[in-house]
């Protein structure tokens, strides 16, 4: 049994009631952190609390919030903002949806805007002042590599995810000199429920991730500080291959002057 919660950061993690929240809930809680389980299923969120302090013998909180409802979420926000043991956020809850762009609805375009999205933004937004004001702390913001691959078919949910790289990205270059590590993590298919509550048919799908993998693997790019995380990612070249391509492409834009293929018709 480890208890070094006297020494070490609280950690907030959303979507800690299943799946990878879950994982990192457990894992922090081997580290010796204390924590702050988020979701809406309460009776999984205590079970799990229960287990975490039995075996680790650290203290573990509940908070039932759905982060889509305003009054829920706000009650996260404050939290955030209030609780100075909070030294790390994991921000983890997301949903995702089946059918084409045609296919989907208003309603649950909006649910999962809300959710990956502005849920998101809006706790990473609650916790950073207070980091910045001690001069320290991370935001994990859970994104996808689907937010890399339009091919992949999934436009909103990747457009969200494409988002919180985003994000991490202007996140880190805005807080890092003020002692702030932000870390975007981009999974690929990995074994959870999120694909049976979004109704998609994984029985046929190529081999996935197991969470505990992924989870693992996220958690070295955190140790290392690294800004930008894709544990299935088997030549880290091609990331920085990627990122070295678009600064070039910026380097090429020239603000006061239309390419010269637009200059005529
Ligand atoms: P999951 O097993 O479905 O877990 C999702 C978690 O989010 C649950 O704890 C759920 O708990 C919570 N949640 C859902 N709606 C919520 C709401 N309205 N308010 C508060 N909490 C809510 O999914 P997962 O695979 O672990 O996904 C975690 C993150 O990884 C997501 O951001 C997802 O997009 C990302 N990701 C997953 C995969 C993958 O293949 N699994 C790949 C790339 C990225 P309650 O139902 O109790 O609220």
């Amino acid at each position: 049994m480890t208890n070094q919660s006297t020494t070490q950061p609280s950690v907030l993690i959303t979507g800690a009631s299943t799946g990878i929240g879950a994982v990192y809930a457990e894992r922090f809680a081997r580290r010796g952190h204390d924590l702050v389980l988020v979701a809406r299923d309460r009776a999984k969120l205590e079970q799990l609390a229960g287990h975490l302090r039995q075996q680790h013998g650290v203290a573990v909180d509940v908070l039932a919030a759905d982060l889509t409802q305003a009054d829920d979420l706000a009650a996260v926000e404050t939290r955030l903002r209030d609780d100075a043991r909070i030294g790390i956020l994991i921000n983890n809850a997301g949903i995702a949806q089946s059918g084409s762009f045609t296919e989907q609805t208003a309603d649950s375009v909006e649910r999962l805007i809300a959710l990956n999205v502005t849920a998101l933004t809006r706790l990473a937004s609650a916790v950073t002042p207070r980091l910045v004001q001690s001069g320290e702390g991370s935001i994990v913001n859970i994104s996808s590599v689907v937010g890399l691959a339009p091919e992949f078919m999934m436009s909103v949910y990747g457009a969200t995810k494409a988002y919180v790289l985003f994000l991490s990205q202007g996140m880190s270059l805005e807080l890092a000199s003020k002692g702030i590590y932000v870390q975007a993590v981009l999974p690929a298919g990995t074994y959870t429920e999120i694909w049976q509550r979004a109704g998609i048919d994984i029985s046929s799908a190529s081999k996935m991730m197991e969470v505990g993998e992924l989870v693992d693997a996220a958690l070295v790019g955190f140790d290392r500080r690294e800004l930008v995380t894709i544990p299935p990612l088997q030549n880290a070249a091609r990331w920085d291959a990627l990122d070295t391509a678009r600064q070039t492409l910026l380097a090429d834009i020239k603000q006061d002057e239309a390419a010269a293929r637009y200059k005529s018709a």
